[in-house]
């Protein structure tokens, strides 16, 4: 039992992917000098905590994407 995620679904372990992705972007928005109140990103409007879980989506950084 050295993994346990072996005992997990294929999409259990999607989401939980989908969930590590998101948490990796939100540390990056919490460093970033475009982060507005702790919650929106102040390139693209959005609440990052919303726009982080779209896969798709990436960072409006200008300088640097960051994720
Ligand atoms: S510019 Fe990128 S890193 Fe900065 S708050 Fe917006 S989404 Fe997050």
């Amino acid at each position: 039992m050295d993994d346990p995620r072996v005992f997990l679904t294929d999409n259990a372990l999607l989401d939980i992917e989908e969930l590590w992705i998101q948490k990796r972007r939100l540390e990056s928005c919490a460093q970033c000098e475009f982060l507005r109140n702790g919650t929106t990103c102040g390139q693209s409007g959005m609440l990052v905590s919303y726009r982080a879980g779209l896969l798709d989506a990436k960072c409006p950084h200008p300088a640097e994407t960051k994720w």
